[in-house]
């Protein structure tokens, strides 16, 4: 066991402590639900570094964008500011592409470990979340941390940190409800999600799963935001082919 398997990060405030016997509390913030810490092996994140110091600059790919036309809203205002402030995301990785090092994470979650650890105090029902929840690649993760990241200094976007608990019909709690960030426009508040893919991936057929996970969180925020439409919206990205898209979208993208 190395030295880096025994600790917990804090989604809350970034937070990385040692594990306690029976405690997810973090110590610097009270957070009471803290993820057993999974290190990013070094090798991995230098390979991604490495890649975008020296690879050609991103590009905004219209195709996914062009797939979803017919589900997309028509308040143009919000499309297209939707659009311009994803371009701008990923504007900040060409930018950022010297230090990298201060946006790429260095910790993820540890969903597997985590559910094992909070077995004894979690009702069952709750601790089906950890495991449903995104077993995206590691290449995933880290993208998606840098992204947070650039989230947090711009105007539309808002990362969201922690799962956002809710009751269905048969007032049931659950905790598997965890957009990666918000888009902010004109009081509305639409979930997004955000996918990676490897080389040569970033095709129709691949984006089914990711398609009906933002509807899901679409039909989610209206609980507790204001996104009457049921609105969401994805990004999506290949590293490798540097390339990335985006869509805002409606129920009518399950018809796609
Ligand atoms: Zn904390």
């Amino acid at each position: 066991m190395s030295k880096f398997d025994n600790q917990y990060l804090c989604p809350l405030c970034d937070h990385i402590g040692l594990l306690e016997t029976n405690s997810m509390v973090c110590e610097k913030c009270g957070f009471e639900d803290c993820f057993v810490a999974k290190h990013i092996n070094e090798g991995t994140r230098k390979y991604w570094m490495k890649k975008e110091e020296s690879l050609t600059n991103w590009r905004y790919d219209k195709k996914f964008t062009n797939q979803m036309k017919n589900a997309t809203p028509g308040d143009a205002q919000l499309v297209k500011c939707f659009i311009k402030s994803v371009k701008e995301l990923f504007g900040l990785f060409v930018e950022n592409k010297n230090n990298l090092d201060d946006y790429f994470p260095k910790y993820v979650r540890d969903y597997k470990r985590t559910t094992g650890r909070r077995e004894t105090g979690w009702k069952e029902k709750g601790s089906k979340f950890v495991l449903k929840q995104k077993q995206s690649s590691l290449r995933g993760v880290i993208y998606e941390g840098a992204i947070s990241k650039f989230c947090e200094s711009h105007d539309f976007f808002e990362p969201i940190r922690v799962p956002i608990p809710y009751y269905d019909k048969e007032k049931d709690l659950h905790t598997d409800y965890e957009p990666d960030f918000w888009f902010n426009f004109d009081g509305k508040q639409i979930p997004i999600e955000f996918k990676t893919f490897g080389k040569q991936n970033m095709v129709k057929s691949k984006f089914k799963k990711g398609i009906k996970q933002s509807r899901h969180y679409g039909h989610l925020s209206t609980f507790n935001g204001n996104n009457p439409e049921k609105l969401s919206g994805m990004i999506v990205c290949c590293p490798d082919d540097r390339k990335f898209s985006c869509a805002i979208i409606d129920d009518r993208a399950k018809r796609l």
